[in-house]
């Protein structure tokens, strides 16, 4: 694609990014046959090309972000679908984040719409603040009816019925710590606990703390980490998601210093994607480029660091099939498509790969809650695709997902790990039905 940027406009390392990004681009349109809203909406600026058109004209006359683009680029997932498709290595990831920043400073939202951004970046990434905002949304749930009929509430409306009926109790697993190996030790790891996934499902980082140390892994909470800025940074909160970024890096380079790190294991592909770009992300930052870039090497779904572990046989055989759903962070973000498959056919599982896999379950990170009405209908796409496999339950590795399945799902959704765990030696994930599992 031609670009017409004034070498002023050059002179900024963001837009010279961009540039390049758009030069790339041949318009072949490939991307607007798996972009979830352009098959949901069949609007061509509802399209990875036309919003690659949107942002160029946008950055190009160095112009404020007016409502058209903000529609459009608020309705993008950001599921990454468009990059596993794109023939010509179309960063549109990186071109969407500069975007949705120029958004964020130029651009004034209606005040309900500010208001409710406002909400979820102070409380999604503070798993206390998350708590007590969780409370409050049981007493107000029985309004949710009321909310709907506002078009502006539709957020509040979404957040209210998103919110569990109940919150487990808080994990010693997600307080900073060591959890020595079983005996002799293969490795050592830092897990992140994350924030809204420790809150409604700590299940998952008790289940990967257990399996690591059985298979000899000591894994180390690291003092003063915390949530990996994704849900501010897919706001084009910059300022905010790159003061979490660094303070993760500080957290983590404490722990590559003082122990040493095999790895630092993700059970959020969501964040995932975020801190394996923390090197980019902070690459303008001299303090702290080569540093991020080391967290980001370093990073690895706990699938992706499984699969270097030599796992001995199963001790349970689970019969049961799976479906398992690859959320979109984990197959476009950081494309580990295969891993998670294979560890649980190895420890005993059928696997099944629903329909329309490389289709977003509307979920995507605040998504679910700032679109509702698209997001609901991608969720009942990906159910019915799921339901269809005929599958026992469902499989995902990323708690945005298993939330969104789950709320109408009839089966029930487990993240990877959890499944992993009782294969290996651990308890049965609840909700799942007995009988099940022969021991080996
Ligand atoms: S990130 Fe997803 S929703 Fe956004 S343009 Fe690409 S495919 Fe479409
Ligand atoms: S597939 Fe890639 S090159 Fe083709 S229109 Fe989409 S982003 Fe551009």
């Amino acid at each position: 694609m031609q670009t017409t940027f004034s070498p002023t406009q050059l002179a900024d390392p963001h837009v010279a990014e961009s540039e390049k990004i758009l030069r790339k681009c041949v318009h072949c349109g490939f991307c607007t046959a798996t972009c979830p809203t352009y098959v949901t909406l069949g609007n061509e600026l509802d399209s990875p090309r036309g919003r690659i058109y949107l942002i160029k004209d946008m950055l190009e006359n160095g112009r404020p972000a007016d409502k058209e683009i903000v529609t459009h680029i608020d309705r993008c997932l950001s599921c990454l679908s468009c990059m596993t498709t794109c023939p010509s290595g179309v960063n549109y990831m990186h071109l969407v984040d500069h975007a949705r920043a120029h958004i964020e400073q130029t651009y004034k939202r209606p005040l309900v719409d500010r208001l409710i951004r406002q909400v979820l970046a102070f409380t999604l990434p503070y798993p206390r603040r998350f708590r007590a905002a969780l409370s409050l949304a049981k007493l107000g749930r029985p309004f949710a009816g009321l909310l709907a009929g506002m078009s502006a509430l539709k957020p509040l409306t979404a957040m209210l019925k998103l919110a569990p009926a109940s919150v487990p109790a808080a994990s010693p697993v997600s307080r900073p710590g060591r959890h020595v190996a079983n005996g002799e030790r293969r490795g050592r790891v830092a897990l992140l606990t994350g924030c809204a996934q420790s809150v409604l499902e700590p299940g998952i980082n008790e289940a990967t703390v257990r399996l690591l140390n059985r298979l000899g892994v000591e894994v180390v909470v690291p003092e003063g980490e915390g949530c990996c800025g994704a849900l501010v940074h897919h706001m084009g909160k910059e300022d905010a998601a790159l003061a979490a970024a660094r303070k993760n890096v500080d957290a983590w380079v404490r722990q590559i210093e003082q122990g040493g790190l095999d790895a630092i294991v993700i059970t959020a592909s969501g964040c995932g994607t975020t801190i394996k770009d923390y090197g980019f992300m902070l690459r303008f930052d001299p303090a702290y480029a080569e540093k991020a870039a080391r967290v980001s090497a370093l990073a690895k779904d706990i699938t992706e660091f499984l699969a270097t572990l030599d796992l001995p046989e199963p001790s349970v055989k689970p019969c049961l099939t799976v479906a398992y759903h690859s959320a979109c962070s984990m197959q476009h973000g950081q494309k580990i498509t295969r891993q998670p498959k294979e560890l649980l056919a190895r420890a005993g599982f059928v696997v099944k790969e629903p329909r329309e896999g490389h289709l977003c379950c509307g979920s995507a990170g605040t998504y679910n809650i700032l679109q509702p009405e698209i997001s609901a209908r991608l969720r009942d796409r990906k159910v019915k695709n799921i339901e269809a496999t005929g599958a026992a339950l469902v499989a995902t590795g990323n708690i945005g997902c298993i939330t969104q399945i789950a709320s109408t799902a009839k089966l029930p959704v487990v993240h990877t790990v959890a499944l992993l765990d009782w294969a290996y030696g651990g308890p049965k994930p609840k909700g799942i039905a007995p009988p099940h599992a022969t021991a080996q």
